[in-house]
């Protein structure tokens, strides 16, 4: 059967991974996490101390360094899902952390970085079978894919889920502040100069306030079942 690609975007805390990843397992597709590309970028600026301690980006040195950044996929069959490396080493883990996801919006607003990032996810779909999450992939990345999912929740159930999350790690953020947070970030994703959070043209609306993941991935397989193959 011919592949397609399958570009997800939507807000932040919507299981847009999760489900990507469910969806790259259940057709034998790449999963491409591109939030993970931006992470590394910025763990590198920072490593390199592009980013100050008083948290002054330098714009300019990350671009000159740009061709030296390189970003790549490995399956981990333990994980059953791949791991991110940068420059050869896994840096899964440390592109999570509190300090990458502080300043990553700041690194992806740069245009050149925007640029060399969709340029390479571009090159991961020449051969399509692939299952891309981010902000941008049906608008700029993958206009042209089958199949568009712009996905959205209740703000108010996105923080409660982040909320759970959050306890069971430990944390002790209050549910209004992670509210807050939820607002804020869609708001600054949705205003960005370059490349802001839009549901692309075609794409289809998942709002999965009320959907388990089983239905998600129900109401997947019935939209996959109606693209013709034949047509691509
Ligand atoms: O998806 P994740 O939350 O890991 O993405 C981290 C950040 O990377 C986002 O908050 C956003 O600023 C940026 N991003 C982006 N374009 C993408 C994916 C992520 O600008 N395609």
């Amino acid at each position: 059967m011919r592949k397609i690609i399958v570009a997800i975007d939507g807000h932040s805390s919507t299981g847009k991974s999760t489900f990507a990843k469910a969806i790259a397992v259940k057709l034998g597709y790449v999963y491409v996490d591109t939030g993970a590309m931006y992470r590394s970028v910025t763990l590198y600026a920072l490593q390199q101390q592009f980013i100050s301690e008083q948290g002054e980006v330098s714009e300019k040195e990350i671009v000159a360094h740009l061709p030296a950044i390189n970003i790549t996929f490995r399956y981990n069959k333990e994980k059953g899902a791949s791991d991110t490396y940068l420059n050869g080493k896994n840096v899964e883990r440390e592109i999570r952390s509190f300090n990458v996801s502080q300043y990553v919006s700041r690194v992806s607003a740069i245009p050149e970085v925007r640029e060399r990032m969709v340029h390479l996810q571009q090159e991961m779909g020449v051969h399509k079978g692939i299952v891309m999450d981010g902000r941008d992939i049906g608008t700029v990345v993958f206009p042209q894919a089958e199949l568009k999912i712009y996905m959205t929740a209740d703000p108010q159930v996105r923080a409660e889920r982040r909320y759970k999350e959050m306890k069971e790690k430990g944390s002790d953020v209050s549910f209004e502040e992670i509210l807050e947070n939820v607002k804020h970030r869609d708001y600054e994703d949705e205003h960005r100069a370059v490349a802001p959070l839009r549901k692309a043209p075609g794409a289809l609306l998942l709002d999965n306030s009320r959907l388990t993941p089983e239905q998600q991935m129900e109401w997947f397989l019935q939209q996959f079942a109606k693209i013709r193959m034949d047509d691509y």
